[in-house]
């Protein structure tokens, strides 16, 4: 593998345990982990995997990700440097795709700006929010995105209009194609401050109740059209089981938490059986929200 970088253009660990970096502190080794600092450095990144032919995955806040126990056999690319700026013009809010969406959210709070209270819980990065169509309590990133600035896997960017990217509930275009969202514009309302930080606390409060405490990755199942996930595999009695360190919260059926020392085995084991329980009491086929690194899943 050939891939130097500047500097300016960000850094490349070996062997970068994957567990450090996902929230539910599971993950083997990603061989090259990256952290690019600009564009001109995740271009180069992508072409030395391209004439490698080694796989290539991007990764946030690791807070939507299974990472295989035996890691990751290339590169894995977090966005750095530039990529976490947030700048605020007018109504518009222009954030690199590695910005924290928190951050993203208190700066326009700040600035007086209204439209992404509901979603400002969500342990994720502009990228990944972007990427999934990131949603909570009835909003929804592709609410008030503007347009999205996207780098090919070939390592070619440019700027698209949000309404031309086909989306839907967790789902948008770039989970098909692997484009990466390099930044994100949104277009949000002049509210007063008190106003947004009332509703922000309000969210963060009814998040707080909703949530188990230990390492987990949000929901692993997306809900089927019309129902809850949670609420099928809590009428399957699920709630509470445990394999390994891996266990069903008891405080939400659709999320699995690490109870210390869970392995990806045991989290994907435990996954297979919530959807196969389902599937045999509901007739429902559950689709997981979490995407897979290193791993494949059996449908
Ligand atoms: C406690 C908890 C609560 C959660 N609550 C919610 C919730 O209310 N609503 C909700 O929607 N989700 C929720 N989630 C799930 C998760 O936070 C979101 O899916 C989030 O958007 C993932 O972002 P991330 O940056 O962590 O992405 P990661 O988990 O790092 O990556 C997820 C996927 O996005 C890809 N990706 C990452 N960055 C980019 C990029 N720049 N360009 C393209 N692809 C990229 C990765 O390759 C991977 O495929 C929750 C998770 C946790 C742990």
């Amino acid at each position: 593998m050939s891939l130097s970088l500047s500097a300016g253009e960000g850094a490349v660990l070996e062997n970068e345990p994957l567990a450090r970096h996902t929230t539910w502190r599971i993950g083997g080794p990603a061989r090259w982990f990256c952290r690019v600092h600009n564009e001109a450095g995740l271009a180069k990144v992508l072409r030395a995997a391209a004439s490698g032919g080694a796989p290539l995955a991007l990764l946030g806040m690791g807070s939507n990700v299974l990472a295989a126990d035996e890691g990751f056999p290339g590169f894995v690319v977090r966005l750095d440097g530039e990529f976490l700026r947030v700048a605020i013009d007018g109504e518009i809010v222009d954030a690199g795709g590695g910005a924290a969406l928190g951050g993203v959210c208190a700066a326009a709070a700040r600035a007086g700006l209204s439209g992404i209270e509901a979603i400002s819980g969500i342990p994720s990065s502009m990228g990944g929010a972007v990427r999934i169509n990131a949603g909570a309590y009835g909003g929804e990133i592709f609410d008030v995105l503007e347009s999205v600035r996207l780098m090919e896997r070939a390592g070619e960017a440019r700027t698209e209009p949000a309404s031309g990217i086909p989306h839907g509930y967790r789902w948008t275009r770039l989970c098909e194609t692997g484009e990466i969202v390099v930044s994100a514009r949104l277009r949000l309302k002049p509210a007063p401050r008190e106003a947004i930080e009332a509703k922000t606390r309000e969210v963060a409060a009814k998040r707080r109740g909703a949530l188990p405490s230990e390492p987990n990755a949000g929901s692993v199942f997306k809900n089927p059209p019309d129902d809850h996930a949670g609420r099928l595999l809590e009428a399957c009695g699920l709630k509470g089981v445990r394999l390994g360190g891996a266990e069903i919260s008891h405080r939400h059926a659709n999320v699995i938490v690490n109870r210390g020392g869970a392995s990806a085995r045991d989290v994907l084991a435990l996954m297979e059986r919530m959807r196969d329980e389902v599937s045999a009491r509901f007739a429902i086929t559950l689709s997981p929200e979490v995407d897979m690194l290193g791993i494949s899943w059996k449908r």
